[in-house]
């Protein structure tokens, strides 16, 4: 039975645990290193000689560790969460773990979770849609996991006019620039927490954005239920989840941005651990190769 050690990496927390055959046998959380690559990976080296202990297993079948960054080969192109502005090799970091070792997108990893856990368990397709700083998707299409550089639905341009609100890259009237925290923050002088608070208690800016997210999340939905007719769309992310009843709109609304079925838009019920379980199913599919 497969035994993975299992990183999922954060801005604020790094995660680490052992899964043997579906179990948790250790877990541990310890604070991210942020705009340091080589430190970081003395960290999760360290991390990953405490769970072993813990676990009384000194190998493990297989290691996987979850960044936030786009990823392309062994190379860490950004990331924002990490303090990361400019790509690193991600060779350092395989060369600490002797095993077999990857290293994948967090988000496509919640996707393995979703799949093989989740609310996706069991369906031939669905969408994994991310709302909180950013903005990412998955996709699980004919019971395979779609893998490779896909998903960049938050920057497809839903307002081609030149006023339209800045994007973070150079363009405008993107969904990311609505609907994720960042494009909430650059709207507002609060940061997205607030501006939620705000709309509460009757700001009119405020009401506005979110309102125009929201907006912005029926048009987004639509268009990506005109790529694929998925079966289940499944939302995850600090805002999409704490905002769920705020942003995430209804059938009704979505309507009239598709020519297809609009599926159960439902948020994911794995909590803080999405990102370690979509470490075991992937080194668990891995060692199958
Ligand atoms: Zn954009």
């Amino acid at each position: 039975m497969p035994l993975i050690e299992c990183f999922d990496v954060g801005g604020t927390s790094i995660r680490g645990a052992i899964i043997e055959n579906e179990n948790i046998l250790v877990k541990k959380t310890i604070p991210s290193v942020s705009g340091n690559f080589s430190a970081l990976i003395s960290v999760i080296q360290q991390l990953s000689h405490e769970i072993r202990g813990l676990a009384k297993k000194e190998t493990v079948d297989g290691t996987i560790i979850g960044l936030p960054g786009p990823i392309r080969g062994n190379v860490l192109l950004n990331s924002g969460p990490l303090g990361i502005t400019s790509s690193v090799s991600l060779g350092p970091l395989l060369q600490a773990f002797p095993n077999l070792v990857k290293i994948e997108n967090d988000l496509k990893l919640a996707v393995h979770a979703e799949f093989f856990r989740g609310q996706g368990n069991g369906l031939d397709s669905f969408y994994l849609l991310a709302i909180s700083t950013g903005m990412g998707t998955g996709l699980v299409w004919n019971k395979k996991i779609v893998s490779g550089t896909m998903g960049e639905f938050g920057h497809v341009v839903l307002d081609a006019k030149p006023a339209a609100i800045p994007c973070v890259l150079p363009h405008r009237g993107c969904w990311f620039a609505y609907s994720s925290g960042k494009g909430i923050e650059m709207q507002s002088s609060h940061s997205s927490k607030d501006v939620f608070l705000l709309a509460k208690n009757g700001d009119e800016k405020s009401k506005k954005i979110i309102a125009a997210a929201r907006a912005a999340n029926a048009h987004g939905i639509g268009n990506m239920l005109n790529v694929f007719a998925v079966q289940k769309i499944i939302i995850m992310g600090s805002l999409g989840l704490s905002q769920f009843e705020e942003i995430i709109p209804t059938e009704q609304e979505i309507q009239p941005f598709t020519l297809h079925p609009i599926p159960p838009i439902v948020p994911s019920l794995l909590g803080d651990d999405v990102g370690l379980w979509g470490a075991y199913y992937f080194g668990v599919e891995a060692k199958k190769e």
